[in-house]
């Protein structure tokens, strides 16, 4: 897990349990201005278990004596409250989560991870890749209605089986990862044939999968790389390390004199020495990537022993509202 979104999220829940702490103070203090019968039985209670403890400690009463009375006075007034028109809770502790009372983390002596911050967690990640947060870019939620069911040309298949077909291949690589027979994956295809939506369902497949991803488009990359450059401030490190990188767009970024492709062969060399999945998408024909790249970075991206090559063709569906 990313260290720096473990402490933001363990810092908004240090925000919300004192918010709530805050709430509960003012809710009592409002209730002992208000209504004096169960503010009455308030002292009560709380008499109740300072004089268990003066006792306990005199040897005079045991702990077992507390919990059966303090039962009786705690219903008295959530019968009370219930009657003045509040909710029978209204005094209680407020949490969001019932299982780790907001702490993030369940167990007492070794602490793991309550199922609260595990989606928070992947919450944030989504949020910081772009993702949509509804969840909407998924295998499940992937229509393939949207594709026209006309032959693509010069073929007998159409868009709509063609995408069938390549929905199954990112999908199972999505869900064999990191088994996969090929490390890499490359997607190809004019803007507009679902390349950018494939790779999100991939990425929110393995995110559900609990898998460590990172999405960025090639222009970011390039940005990154060559501040990096000339800084040498070590901002592409986390995409060199990253168990499975997401890289759309390749083809968009301006292509820049010795940054550019020296940067991107860095990268793709480096992650494929590490034997780690990189998952790019391009406007551009194998060819053309040739052209752009040098055939030294070209064979690397389309090796098809370690790269499965996705080649999507047809009509751009973007008025469907998918890219
Ligand atoms: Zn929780």
């Amino acid at each position: 897990m990313r260290e720096e979104l473990l402490r933001e999220i363990e810092a908004e829940l240090d925000d919300l349990r004192r918010s709530n702490e805050q709430e509960e103070i003012s809710r009592k203090a409002a209730i002992l201005r208000n209504e004096p019968e169960i503010a009455a039985l308030l002292t009560q209670r709380e008499q109740l278990i300072q004089g268990t403890l003066r006792d306990m400690l005199r040897g005079q009463a045991k702990a077992e004596d507390l919990p059966g009375e303090m039962a009786g006075i705690s219903a008295e007034i959530r019968a009370a409250l219930h009657r003045k028109g509040y909710a029978e809770n209204y005094l209680a502790p407020i949490y969001r989560c019932e299982k780790c009372h907001d702490s993030g983390y369940e167990g007492d002596v070794v602490k793991t991870p309550c199922t609260c911050l595990m989606a928070r967690y992947k919450e944030k990640i989504k949020e910081q890749m772009g993702l949509d947060a509804e969840g909407n870019e998924t295998f499940e939620r992937f229509d393939l209605n949207v594709f026209p069911d006309s032959p693509l040309s010069g073929s007998e298949i159409t868009q709509r089986n063609m995408m069938e077909s390549v929905r199954t291949l990112c999908e199972n690589w999505a869900n064999q990862y990191p088994e996969n027979r090929r490390r890499d994956v490359l997607l190809i295809g004019k803007s507009g044939l679902g390349k950018t939506f494939l790779m999100h369902c991939m990425a929110n497949r393995l995110l559900e999968r609990g898998k460590e991803v990172r999405l960025i488009s090639a222009y970011s990359f390039l940005q990154t790389a060559r501040k990096s450059f000339f800084e040498n401030d070590g901002g592409t490190d986390e995409l060199m390390d990253t168990p499975v990188l997401f890289l759309d767009d390749l083809g968009s970024e301006p292509l820049m004199q010795n940054v550019t492709i020296e940067q991107l062969f860095n990268l793709i060399n480096e992650r494929q020495a590490r034997r780690l999945s990189t998952v790019i998408s391009t406007n551009l024909s194998i060819k053309e990537l040739r052209t752009r790249y040098t055939e030294r970075i070209a064979s690397r991206l389309t090796d098809s022993r370690n790269c499965l090559v996705v080649t999507l063709e047809g009509q751009d569906v973007r008025r469907n509202g998918r890219s």
